[in-house]
């Protein structure tokens, strides 16, 4: 792979998931972009150079304004992310085992855990199907 041409990397974040669990993974996506393991790391890079590696949309910079106080526990490796219920909105830090279930935040809730990915979200639209049929 040529790796001369230095185009900004688009960071892609899961939708419709808590937007804290929205902030961890697009916090996570840029650190392994940036190839840094901790958020200060990444803070402690010139802004220039950082916009030349890494592309994020407005509303990615809005969800990571509104939970900043996360940036700073999250991690790449050994890997600390956020897990959230979207029904009570509360949420956690785990490591890099899964943390799925029934909610843990709230008793008797009914909420779905959802875990911060540390991957680009890849829509499933996009992915060809796979075509076994033929003529
Ligand atoms: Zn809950």
């Amino acid at each position: 792979m040529a790796m001369t041409l230095k185009a900004p990397k688009t960071v892609v974040h899961t939708p419709n998931v808590p937007s804290v669990v929205q902030a961890a993974q697009i916090a996570i996506v840029t650190m392994k972009l940036a190839k840094v393991n901790r958020w200060e790391e990444l803070q402690a890079r010139d802004v220039a150079e950082l916009r030349s590696i890494i592309r994020w949309d407005p509303e990615q910079l809005e969800l990571l304004q509104k939970h900043s106080s996360i940036l700073r526990v999250l991690q790449v490796s050994p890997a600390v992310t956020v897990y959230a219920c979207p029904a009570c909105e509360r949420f956690g830090f785990t490591g890099p085992g899964a943390k799925t279930g029934k909610c843990v935040f709230t008793e008797g809730c009914d909420g779905s855990l959802v875990r911060a990915s540390t991957m680009n979200f890849k829509p499933p639209a996009k992915k060809p199907k796979p075509s076994s049929s033929s003529t």
